[in-house]
């Protein structure tokens, strides 16, 4: 399968509309596509009468296409949400629009022309990873996942209080339409579910019956004789989101998640035993936002989080962010060749060139710019050590950085601690971020470069040191060498937090205790043994930029009972009991 998702084959009749010539079949009714989508998909799941009272209302879409289905629950939601809610629409697509496609065929609507353009504004890149586009003003987030619909779903663990089951007609696509696809259904709905589809095929009868719903068939819109509305068994019990969180951390990693929180409505309170934010190292004045180059199962992971954090800090505006291109080199030669025959992103976002691919959306950040920003709406507490159990919140996050191994909590998470130093010089112009392990990025008319990377301990505080200096300075004569004469203005050194696996901690933290004292036996179970309430998110390493907007959000989510942005084995790779699981099956006895 290659990384990069087909795009459609679509065409246009001769009244300009919008028609798909791999499956034979159109997008959306001849007759009026927005009469039929309120009619099949939005009264055919109770909407908007279901999410009345709800703080949170969750629907899965299967075939996103124009976004016609989603801009008309935006516009009913708008009209009659529930006070405080939040709606999450997660919307399943193997071969994503090009904008501009998109941009025609929603011109058909004109009374959906708002919600058009700001979806227009933020449409998705066709890439394999997850993307989530955040409506702030209606309290709306929309996941877009690219891929085949049964993949897709396979890939996902959440609950869903709705289902548009949009694919192109059964007997044109069967794809969509599996048994497989139907056992996700019922394994992805929350008690009470609705779906609805604009077939009445006896496939997709059987299909939902055989899944578990209870299916009905009505009369269809314009002139489909039939469609088909369907109920999951059992009663909606809607998630109680916290209403007060504290974030203790007011680095990047606690920016993240306070800034996805506050959007979603929720107070924050951000403690630091630090006078100041960004005061550890996410305080220095410049940092890469970049693409790790996996071909790992956890690629599509680093392109989500790539992709949500020049998104984010995009939005920030006020010079936070500058998108100069990264210019990625001294990859290995079958890795290169590999990502120059297989992209992961299109072109206008990845172009491989001679020695390197050119990531051309990559860029510099100015973290504590950002994270001021990020922090703008929270309540923030600085200057105090603060022990999570003396906190009265509905929940605690700690995101503490290197100071996560100091917290009783997380002491079981096996976290190293190493020293960074960048330096950076004033002249020189530089034009575009150069990477080879080693970097080098434009800064304030300069550049900056480095970063070393070297073993620290608890307590030792980090200081510029000239060996650091010295080293940062090989790293510049060789990515450019026509800034080595400008003179060092500035030097910063800061301590990261690292796991084992390079990979961060994001999710509910394991409650050791519980764990240790059970028998051996039950250790499987008691594993999963959660503190409940109390979530970690660190362990960024020298990445923390780029993981802080994605694993803020999905962290959000999670809080809040909504669906994950995050495909679930990303969630267990990412999740803090994997260490605990992992010295579980060494020491696991024998069965007996
Ligand atoms: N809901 C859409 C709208 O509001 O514009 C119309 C959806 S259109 C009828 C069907 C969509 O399903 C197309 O965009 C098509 O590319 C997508 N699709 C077809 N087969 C698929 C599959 N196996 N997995 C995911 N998406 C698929």
């Amino acid at each position: 399968m290659p990384r990069l998702p087909d795009p459609p084959d679509i065409d246009w009749d001769d009244q300009g509309r919008l028609w798909d010539r791999r499956y034979g079949d159109i997008y959306f009714s001849r007759d009026d596509g927005l009469a039929e989508t309120r009619l099949t998909f939005l009264d055919g799941c109770g909407l908007p009468q279901a999410w009345a009272g709800r703080a949170r209302f969750a629907i899965g879409e299967l075939g996103f296409g124009t976004g016609l289905n989603v801009l008309a629950t935006m516009q009913a939601w708008r009209a009659t949400r529930p006070p405080g809610g939040v709606l999450s629409l997660h919307s399943i697509e193997a071969h994503l629009l090009d904008r501009a496609d998109a941009a025609r065929a929603l011109g058909a609507f004109p009374e959906l022309a708002d919600h058009a353009a700001e979806l227009l504004a933020k449409w998705p890149v066709r890439c394999r990873a997850p993307q989530t586009l955040w409506f702030e003003r209606d309290r709306v987030c929309l996941t877009i996942h690219q891929g085949d619909a049964e993949a897709v779903l396979a890939s996902l663990e959440a609950r869903f209080d709705a289902w548009f089951l949009d694919g192109f007609a059964p007997a044109r696509n069967g794809a969509m339409w599996t048994s497989s696809v139907f056992a996700h259904l019922a394994r992805l709905s929350a008690p009470g579910a609705r779906a609805a589809t604009f077939s009445s095929a006896a496939a997709v009868r059987d299909g939902l019956a055989g899944a578990g719903f209870a299916v009905a068939r009505l009369a269809g819109y314009g002139r489909k004789r039939h469609r088909l509305i369907a109920q999951f068994p059992g009663v909606a019990a809607a998630p109680a989101p916290p209403r007060r969180v504290a974030v203790i951390g007011a680095g990047i990693a606690g920016a993240g998640v306070t800034d996805a929180l506050i959007r979603r409505g929720v107070a924050v309170c951000v403690y630091d035993r630090a006078p100041r934010i960004a005061d550890a190292a996410s305080g220095n004045p410049a940092g890469l936002v970049s693409l790790r180059l996996d071909r790992g199962p956890l690629g599509p992971f680093f392109l989500a989080a790539y992709l949500a954090a020049v998104v984010r800090y995009r939005a920030l505006g006020g010079g936070v962010f500058a998108s100069c291109g990264l210019r990625q080199l001294a990859l290995p030669a079958p890795a290169l060749a590999d990502f120059r025959a297989d992209p992961p992103l299109p072109p206008d976002w990845f172009r491989p060139d001679t020695d390197g691919v050119v990531l051309s959306h990559a860029g510099v950040l100015n973290p504590p710019a950002a994270i001021a920003a990020m922090l703008a709406g929270a309540d923030l507490r600085l200057g105090a050590a603060i022990d999570p159990s003396a906190i009265d919140a509905d929940a605690v996050v700690i995101a503490a950085g290197a100071g996560l191994a100091g917290f009783g909590a997380s002491a079981f998470a096996p976290i190293a601690l190493s020293r960074g130093q960048i330096d950076w010089v004033a002249g020189g112009r530089h034009r575009q971020a150069l990477s080879d392990g080693g970097y080098v990025a434009p800064f304030a008319g300069g550049a900056v470069y480095g970063a070393t990377f070297a073993p620290s301990a608890p307590g030792v505080e980090p200081v510029v040191t000239p060996q650091d200096s010295a080293a940062n300075r090989n790293v510049l004569v060789r990515l450019a060498a026509d800034l080595a004469d400008q003179p060092v203005a500035g030097a910063r050194a800061g301590v990261r937090a690292t796991l084992p696996d390079r990979l961060p901690l994001c999710g509910l933290c394991p409650d050791t205790d519980k764990w240790a004292g059970v028998h051996p036996q039950d250790w499987a179970g008691a594993a999963m043994a959660r503190r409940a309430g109390l979530y970690l998110l660190g362990g960024f390493g020298a990445r923390g930029l780029t993981f802080s907007p994605l694993l803020g959000e999905a962290l959000a989510a999670e809080m809040c009972g909504e669906p994950s942005p995050l495909a679930q084995g990303w969630r267990a790779a990412l999740d803090p009991a994997r260490f605990l699981r992992r010295a579980l099956r060494r020491h696991k006895p024998d069965p007996v």
